[in-house]
């Protein structure tokens, strides 16, 4: 009896100690490493628990407890990472309806759908750049192993001013429109500014987003001009800032740009009137631009079937929306550091690959549009365990059928997902 005791008591100490640890070995035939601007060609990963412990060059040979990935016809890069994405919905004809007619808890099945398209499409982190609420408790249920989903850093609820692109009651009749506040997201005044960011804090959101111009496909006239003062902008940045969050502003005129970069704001989203000047105080500031290429040329599309838009939308999308690749040509060009970003929910969940495309197309190298959805992406987020295939990272790896230098195409089709060491997808 005492022998059976000893003999349990020293089986659950080495569970404990992790003394049979099963480490896996994936084998790549060729690996970009997010940093590196070389391929590297036969190397093995090793991988244990949710991180890797080891990269070396040729295919390491595993003991017999071990699990072996073979992805010797591949190429393996870090797990994808998308700036800019709408978690909880999607495009759709009767998408400005949905507001009165789906309930919270249909958003939130809706969102479990929309994550695991995202995930399988190799995006392993996206930053949600504002919804309901319901991206933050998606968040907490894709991290206790609930749902299946990339790792998001959400933002809650976009903050805007009274009658700006996230004003939650823009075109709606006037005696549903209310007067929502800081609590709602929608400040005027500094102090309603400090407010907002301290809700969305208390709501559990990881940054903060603004909406420092008007927007395309909100129910209101202009999509240009500045909606922010500078000194609500300062207390916005300040107060994240204090909070340990970084900031996000949706912007497509200059002017309201101009200010949220000076502000100290983190990243400008979409930037679509972005000036040579702006571009300037960018990179002076260390202003990450994430671009949205692909919501830009979505947007010009539908924009065209009669009825997909609200005729308010319809001239704003037809005339902003071609202009974003434009934008981020000369950015790029510029010099203004980039961090990949798509708006997908503005377009269906699951494309955010066709984004690569759209970069290369207008200029960049493939290695550098890669490393924009990888290293410089995690770098934005302070995520420093994220973004890379290095000893020490969290195991986020993804594969593809061709060498994407050659193919950019090919990672809108990626065919291996393993995040955080587990395989989500394996064909
Ligand atoms: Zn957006």
């Amino acid at each position: 009896m005492q022998k059976i005791f000893l003999v349990s008591l020293l089986f659950f100490v080495g569970v404990a100690l992790n003394l049979h640890a099963q480490k896996t070995f994936i084998h790549c035939g060729q690996l970009i490493d997010g940093k590196s601007d070389e391929v590297m060609r036969e190397m093995t990963i090793i991988v244990e628990g949710d991180k890797i412990i080891k990269v070396e060059k040729g295919y390491a040979k595993a003991t017999e407890q071990d699990k072996v990935i073979n992805l010797k016809s591949k190429t393996v890069l870090p797990g994808l990472m998308d700036m800019h994405v709408h978690i909880e919905g999607e495009t759709s004809r009767d998408n400005y309806i949905k507001r009165f007619t789906l309930n919270e808890a249909d958003i939130a099945f809706n969102s479990t759908v929309y994550a695991n398209r995202t995930l399988m499409a190799g995006f392993t982190t996206v930053r949600d750049l504002g919804g309901s609420g319901v991206n933050t408790a998606l968040r907490n249920a894709i991290n206790a192993g609930k749902v299946k989903g990339p790792r998001v850093f959400s933002a809650g609820k976009s903050i805007a001013t009274t009658g700006g692109h996230a004003d939650p009651t823009n075109g709606y009749k006037h005696d549903l429109m209310g007067d929502p506040g800081p609590t709602q997201g929608v400040i005027n005044g500094k102090d309603e500014a400090r407010k907002a960011v301290r809700q969305q804090y208390k709501n559990g959101a990881d940054v903060i987003k603004i909406t420092a111009t008007g927007g395309v496909l909100s129910v209101a006239k202009d999509g240009s001009g500045p909606q922010f003062k500078m000194d609500e902008l300062e207390a916005i940045v300040e107060t994240a800032r204090e909070y340990g969050m970084i900031t996000a502003a949706h912007a497509h005129g200059a002017e309201g740009m101009k200010r949220a970069v000076e502000a100290g704001i983190t990243s400008i989203e979409h930037g679509t009137m972005m000036t040579p000047d702006v571009m300037d105080l960018m990179k002076q500031k260390g202003t990450y631009y994430v671009p949205t290429i692909s919501a830009g040329k979505f947007v010009a599309e539908q924009a065209k079937v009669e009825g997909y838009y609200p005729a308010l939308v319809v001239p704003k999308a037809l005339a902003i929306g071609p202009q974003i690749q434009k934008t981020f040509a000369e950015a790029y060009k510029r010099g203004v550091k980039i961090a990949f970003g798509t708006d997908a929910g503005v377009f269906p969940h699951g494309e955010n690959g066709k984004e690569f495309g759209y970069m290369v197309e207008a200029g960049m190298s493939p290695m550098e549009a890669i490393k924009s959805a990888t290293s410089v992406a995690a770098q934005m987020l302070k995520a420093d365990d994220l973004g890379s295939v290095e000893v020490g990272k969290k195991a986020d790896i993804v594969a593809v059928n061709d060498n994407p230098l050659e193919n950019i195409h090919t990672m809108e089709n990626v065919t291996f997902v393993m995040k955080g060491g587990e395989v989500y997808k394996s064909e």
